[in-house]
């Protein structure tokens, strides 16, 4: 199981500013199974799917994020796709650290400037009228939202956090000697990731998840190796 490619198995939903949003079609299946999961949070179960909308909603914006601020420092971003796992943004940064740097955190400062917008809707947004289900998907999205930010900050490389250490490292330690200890980092960060959510969480599809970043992670964990040998080539950067 490895990153798909942006229209593998994907149909297109929209253009915007000349990037390329697509949806994986597994999504579908994962979205039918988290929306029954959700419908007990709520009395109709529109909810439930407006809750899920609003994840991939909020996950869009932060990959919005990755492309806009790699096309900032001279870099290319022409697709997003949305997965089951959450969205990846394609983008192809400047080899400089900082151009990095800049690329991969602007995802997780779209949540950060998510949390005071969610913050104030939730306390003084919502007309008297609004119900209890209204309420609750308010709650639901702060939360959501939150998550994500942590989630995405978690140095586990491919994680934006593994890639934003990376970045640091680069300063440095120059590229491939950063991606060892950045990928050396999430591998050991992967593995508790999976044990955490097999004997924690019990989550089937959480241990998915950190066995798809373990195996990413793995990968250019075996790159930077190469790249250290023998100076080999170098793969175009996703930011997830
Ligand atoms: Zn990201």
């Amino acid at each position: 199981m490895t990153t798909p490619h942006p229209q593998q198995g994907a149909f297109p939903l929209f253009r915007f500013k000349g990037i390329q949003v697509s949806l994986h079609w597994s999504w579908l299946l994962v979205a039918l199974w988290q929306i029954q999961r959700n419908r007990e949070t709520y009395d109709l179960v529109a909810f439930a799917v407006f809750e899920y909308l609003a994840l991939f909603a909020m996950v869009l914006l932060h990959e919005f994020g990755h492309a806009f601020a790699s096309r900032s420092v001279g870099g290319r971003a022409e697709n997003i796709l949305l997965w089951p796992f959450g969205g990846i943004a394609y983008i192809n940064a400047p080899r400089r650290p900082g151009a990095f740097l800049w690329s991969i955190a602007a995802g997780p400062l779209v949540n950060v400037a998510l949390v005071p917008v969610l913050w104030l809707l939730l306390h003084y947004g919502l007309p008297e009228s609004a119900g209890p289900d209204t309420v609750t998907f308010v709650y639901v999205l702060f939360q959501i939202n939150l998550v994500l930010l942590i989630f995405n900050l978690l140095p586990i490389y491919p994680m934006d956090g593994g890639q934003i250490l990376q970045a640091l490292l680069w300063y440095r330690l120059g590229y491939p000697k950063a991606l060892l200890i950045a990928t050396g980092i999430g591998l050991v960060g992967g593995v508790a990731l999976i044990a955490l959510a097999l004997i924690y969480l019990e989550s089937v599809y959480s241990a998915l998840l950190a066995g798809f970043l373990l195996l990413n992670c793995w990968k250019a964990f075996q790159a930077s190796r190469a790249m250290l040998a023998e100076a080999g080539p170098v793969d175009p950067l996703q930011a997830p």
